[in-house]
């Protein structure tokens, strides 16, 4: 069936035009009764549209919502049928997200594919879409929407819009991923259309992807044009966020020079005797991580798949279809937050924030509307959606310009990602089946390749494409393997199993390197060993300032087996087992049987340390789907740590009885209660546990709480008669503090821990512990940056817990500091006016550590 032969489909009765609408819920609301009223949905269709919504997005995209029922409740269809409401002043449908024409399909066959595929050509036709969206004349929006003519698709014109205003780019790494999503999103706070010209192309502003099609460089001079009723303020504010944003890029990009100036002062190896220019054993390329490695080559395949296409004739059925791409959009989605999760405890934040960007890339409605135009024009789901990221991806490549060539990589990662959840046998084959001693050579590495190697097989990588800047490269260069990118065609030639060296420093591969280089190359290396092992050696001693006062060095870590690297860095214990990832990554909840065989497994890893293990934090942003958590619109300000625990017997009871068990076997735990906000939770949560340990005759053990909210932090002299211990979670005591989302990628540099708020908050917090007795730990991010924690220490913070790799660099930093410097250094900070005064007294002569 198709629209243009049903007529029915489409009846003027079923268009309300200038609909005055309150919010999503009531556009909703009045589309289901315009279908009910035209015969074609039964009582109950309003409630499957937003069961639908919860689960899905389905915003369309340029102002276009197409809600429908839930696929299974297809029996409350009577008949075929559209309804389109024009909504001139736009109703919010989500998150940034304005819709001026809610189109509500219900449909039982196959009527989806031809609205969806009228609506994705409509949206190519910008003027005409705005057109409908104000018309007085219902048949215009039937023409669009029942019509068979197709509007082809138009290339961004090259002209400017009414208003206008000229700036020259003068970020030095050009635009990138982070500053085009602030340019999009300032963008769409306007209902104006905005324009981005450079030369004879141009791009919508509100769209990220299509900025970064225009391959922007420093020097570029651009025309930021807009036309519509906010037009000149949304040029004003556009001029401000522009230029504001040089002094941040200026400012990075000459930290990221110091750094690679820094590294290439640090020398390198040399081979015994200098090879000549064209020596074919000898393949120059692009430094992109340090160090040298001999190994033997390993080749990654990663060359295209053959991505297969729909069989002629047979089309895919558009609304099963749509579905699975959702499903695999929002299973990305999960698996990347996890990929982040996991990347943030191994190496960092900082390398987190690779995949939360991409995790941004996928929201990008472009890519769904791609997609969806091809499959409605016949093709295969795999093939479409491929054919989506590479049209987005390519021209990218192409530019010659390494940011974006970088986030092409990127996007292609992303897309593989979610070919992978579409089609299980689309799946790249995963470098973790490497023989150990492997020198990886590969067309180009993907992050998550790169983050899934394995440090102990793997000795060095060497790329035919990629740059330096590309998130691969950050990864090698955080995991400490010698890479090199760009290498180009050369290494087509290489065989596998063959010896080599790699110089991640100098930026090349040395092939059939003579005995006498492997030697000195060995040499080399075992220098940089004896190097380490006195480092190491360091970090074995304890976080002792140079007057004595000595401070505790945890690790949060989840995985008995991630011990003894922990141990290895010079950690003294745990200070923060997040028990969540026993939740995160399976169907359903953990036994208490397996919890306990978990808390166990650490507490034998630990042997006498310390071990703190914390109740479960679910909810804000780490969501359990097959707990059926309400949806929330705020979840960082919902049901969340201990209020989710109090609320949900279920997993509290389990936990804990594992925890007393662990204890009574011999455990040397602790327990502290996340996101305690008052003194009735602790009370609560310490009854529970009390009444739980008597059940199961196990031993007392301390019960402490995260001081993680404002509220906890300011009553903290009443809360410490309850808790035996406070561990600050800067992480959220931020969020909390500054009122920013600590995911906000665009706001990520203006929350820093090192607000003199927040540290009038963690003064708070210990005076009011050491009142009475009790320790006070910080577990968030800001412990394992040297000098954060130095001024904790000074703060008179007792104990510090941190991603292991940090722990090295602050125990150096404390033990080369006095306490009383330190406390000297927690005065000056806190009488800073913001953060980045705070971190210049890094700098300052007159500071003394
Ligand atoms: C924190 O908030 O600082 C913390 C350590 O907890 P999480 O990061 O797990 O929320
Ligand atoms: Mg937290």
């Amino acid at each position: 069936m198709s629209l243009s032969n049903d007529p029915g489909l489409l009846p003027r009765e079923l268009i309300r035009l200038d609909a005055k609408v309150a919010d999503k819920a009531d556009a909703l609301r009045q589309a289901a009764a315009l279908l009910a009223a035209a015969g074609c949905t039964r009582p109950g269709f309003e409630a499957s549209m937003a069961k639908r919504e919860a689960a899905a997005d389905t915003f369309l995209g340029r102002g276009i919502a197409i809600p429908h029922g839930m696929l299974d409740e297809r029996d409350l269809i009577q008949r075929d049928g559209i309804a389109v409401l024009q909504v001139r002043d736009g109703v919010r449908w989500n998150e940034g997200q304005t819709a001026q024409l809610v189109v509500a399909i219900a449909a039982r066959s196959d009527a989806h594919i031809g609205i969806l595929r009228r609506l994705t050509r409509l949206m190519q036709d910008v003027p005409r879409l705005e057109r409908l969206s104000r018309t007085e004349n219902a048949d215009e929006i039937i023409a669009a929407l029942a019509g068979d003519e197709g509007t082809a698709p138009a290339a961004a014109p090259a002209t400017d819009l009414g208003q206008s205003f000229d700036w020259v780019l003068d970020y030095p790494s050009g635009l990138h991923a982070r500053p085009a999503t602030e340019w999009a999103e300032t963008a769409r706070r306007f209902s104006s259309r905005i324009r981005v010209r450079h030369g004879a192309e141009a791009a919508d502003a509100r769209n990220m992807l299509s900025l970064l099609q225009l391959g922007l460089k420093a020097g570029d001079a651009l025309t930021f044009s807009a036309e519509g009723p906010d037009a000149a303020d949304a040029l004003s504010t556009l001029r401000i966020v522009v230029a504001g944003l040089s002094a941040r890029e200026k400012a990075q990009a000459a930290q990221a020079e110091a750094k690679r100036a820094a590294a290439q002062a640090a020398g390198g190896w040399q081979p015994v005797h200098a090879p000549d220019v064209d020596d074919a054993r000898v393949i120059d390329g692009v430094s992109a991580a340090p160090g040298l490695a001999i190994g033997r080559l390993h080749r990654l395949e990663t060359g295209p798949t053959e991505i297969p296409d729909a069989e002629p004739g047979k089309p895919e059925d558009l609304a099963r279809a749509a579905d699975r791409l959702h499903a695999a959009l929002a299973r990305a989605r999960e698996q990347l937050r996890a990929l982040a999760d996991d990347t943030a405890r191994r190496l960092g934040e900082a390398d987190a924030g690779i995949f939360r960007a991409q995790a941004e890339l996928l929201s990008d409605p472009a890519l769904v509307i791609h997609a969806s135009q091809s499959l409605v024009d016949g093709h295969g789901l795999a093939w479409s959606w491929n054919r989506a990221i590479e049209e987005a991806a390519e021209p990218m490549r192409r530019l010659g310009n390494a940011i974006l060539a970088g986030r092409a990589a990127d996007l292609r990662d992303v897309g593989q990602r979610v070919l992978a959840l579409i089609d299980p046998v689309l799946a790249r084959p995963t470098p973790a089946e490497l023989p150990e001693g492997t020198i990886l050579i590969a067309d180009d590495l993907t992050p998550t390749d790169t983050a899934g190697l394995d440090p102990a097989r793997v000795r060095g990588l060497v790329t035919a494409q990629g740059g330096p800047t590309s998130h691969s490269a950050i990864l090698a260069r955080t995991l400490g393997l010698p890479a090199v990118v760009g290498a180009g065609a050369a290494l087509s030639r290489l065989t596998d199993g063959a010896e080599a060296i790699v110089d991640g420093t100098g930026g090349r591969l040395y092939l059939e390197p003579s005995e006498a280089d492997l030697a000195s190359a060995r040499a080399w290396i075992a220098a940089e060993e004896g190097r380490r092992e006195l480092d190491a050696a360091a970090r074995a001693l304890p976080a002792a300032t140079t007057d004595g006062h000595r401070i505790e060095i945890g690790a949060n870590i989840n995985l008995a087996e991630q011990a003894p690297f922990a141990l290895a860095q010079g950690a003294e214990g745990v200070g923060l087992m997040r028990t969540e990832f026993l939740f995160l990554e399976r169907a359903e909840s953990p036994t208490e049987e397996d919890q306990y065989q978990a808390y166990r497994a650490m507490a034998e890893a630990m042997g006498d340390r310390p071990l703190v293990i914390r109740a479960l934090d679910i909810g804000g942003d780490k969501q359990v789907s097959y707990l059926d958590l309400p949806r929330e619109e705020n979840p960082f300000l919902g049901v969340r740590g201990a209020r989710l625990l109090l609320r949900r017997p279920e997993l509290l009871v389990p936990q804990l009885r594992a925890l007393y068990r662990a204890a009574r076997d011999g455990a040397r735990i602790s327990v502290m209660f996340p996101m305690i906000t008052s003194e009735p939770e602790l009370i609560a949560l310490r009854e529970t546990a009390g009444r739980i340990r008597a059940e199961m005759k196990a031993p007392e053990i301390p019960l402490g709480i995260m001081i993680e909210v404002p509220s906890a932090a300011l009553l903290a002299d009443r809360l410490a008669r309850y808790a035996d211990f406070f561990s600050i979670g800067t992480n959220d005591l931020t969020q909390y503090t500054l009122a920013i989302d600590r995911q906000n990628p665009v706001l990520a540099p203006e929350a820093d821990s090192l607000h003199p708020a927040v540290l009038a908050l963690i003064a708070a917090t210990v005076k009011g512990a050491h009142a009475h007795g009790r320790w006070v730990g910080v577990c968030g991010g800001i412990a394992g940056d040297p000098f954060g924690a130095g001024l904790l220490a000074g703060l008179g913070v007792d104990e510090l817990s941190m991603t292991p790799r940090d722990i090295p660099a602050v125990k150096a930093r404390l033990r080369g500091a006095a306490l009383p410097a330190l406390q000297a250094l927690a005065e000056r900070a806190l009488a800073m006016t913001d953060a980045d005064q705070v971190r210049a007294l890094a700098l300052d002569p007159q500071v003394e550590s």
